[in-house]
């Protein structure tokens, strides 16, 4: 498959099928923590850049077993929403699959346009990233295309909510010594109140980012949120910001929830509950001796399968 991957597990979107729309590197911003990778075409130029027929196909081959999974995501290598028929995708997918949601993830910066506003109507959850609140941040962070204006960004997640049904997540990636002081914390706070999301989702880097830079850790980030006080605020940072602790009893319930849908490897599972990997290793080991759960290879990886009762 080349336009198509996963499903992959994440703790913001359960089980979710990818969608690439826009080929290895191509993006409106060029973010110092991006983990694709640096952006080799910084546009905001519309264009099929891969074949509509080409993604069409992969979908159905995929969908028509009617597998279980919670979302399909556009997301991928850049930004989805410079894909020019994305509009045209979203309604085959609604007229053919119409159980399945659909997720979308932007960095917001074409939003504001009527175009892309209309394409993106039918679409379930929009999770728009806002990581700045000044044009001197915005730049330092999220390196725009020349012109782009961190306003734009705001009124286009405005328009979305005032003029969409779409659920609104948006998300702060928050990056050491770049975002995080408390001027640009206060200011990001106003707006997201301002705007009033579904959901505001606190981020930080986690992965190997494209360029040298810092996440804060989970303290650091709770104390945002409760210096902001926005009522839906959510950390989805994974493992390294985050080690959440279970009763083993719930752990065991939680990994089982995972691999009953979907084999998966012990880290990938780990980093979806953000808890330790050796915490998971017990509780797999105690799932088999239950037979709940079974060991597979595939590709010369273990994963944990599990056994449907
Ligand atoms: S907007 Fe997303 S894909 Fe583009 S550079 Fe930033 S993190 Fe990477």
């Amino acid at each position: 498959m080349k336009y198509i991957f996963g499903p992959v597990f994440s703790r913001r979107l359960g089980f979710s099928l990818g969608v690439d729309l826009v080929p290895y590197k191509v993006c409106s911003m060029d973010c110092l923590y991006c983990e694709v990778g640096p952006t080799t075409e910084k546009t905001l130029e519309r264009a099929e850049y891969v074949p509509l027929e080409g993604v069409k196909r992969e979908l159905s081959l995929f969908l028509d077993s009617s597998p279980e999974i919670d979302y399909i995501t556009f997301s991928g290598y850049g930004e989805p929403t410079l894909f020019s028929r994305l509009g045209e995708l979203i309604s085959y997918l609604k007229e053919n699959y119409p159980s399945y949601k659909i997720a979308l993830l932007t960095n917001a910066s074409l939003l504001e346009r009527n175009d892309v506003l209309n394409d993106v109507r039918e679409v379930d959850v929009v999770l728009p990233s806002l990581d700045a609140a000044t044009q001197e941040v915005f730049e330092r962070l999220n390196r725009p295309v020349e012109g782009l204006k961190v306003e734009s960004i705001v009124r286009g997640i405005e328009r979305l909510l005032k003029e969409t049904d779409c659920s609104v997540w948006v998300e702060t990636l928050f990056v050491k010594g770049v975002n995080d002081s408390p001027e640009e914390i206060e200011k990001i706070g106003e707006i997201i109140h301002a705007l009033s999301p579904h959901k505001w989702q606190l981020n930080t880097v986690v992965r190997p980012p494209a360029y040298g830079v810092e996440g804060l850790s989970f303290e650091e980030l709770h104390r945002i949120a409760e210096k902001v006080g926005y009522p839906a605020t959510e950390i989805v940072a994974s493992s390294k910001a985050r080690k959440r602790k279970f009763p083993f009893f719930q752990l065991k319930e939680e990994v089982y929830g995972i691999v009953v849908r979907r084999p998966c490897p012990v880290e990938e599972i780990a980093d979806a509950l953000g808890v330790l990997t050796e915490e998971v290793e017990k509780a797999v080991e105690e799932l088999k001796r239950e037979g709940k759960v079974e060991e597979v290879v595939y590709g010369g990886e273990p994963y944990v399968k599990g056994i449907s009762s």
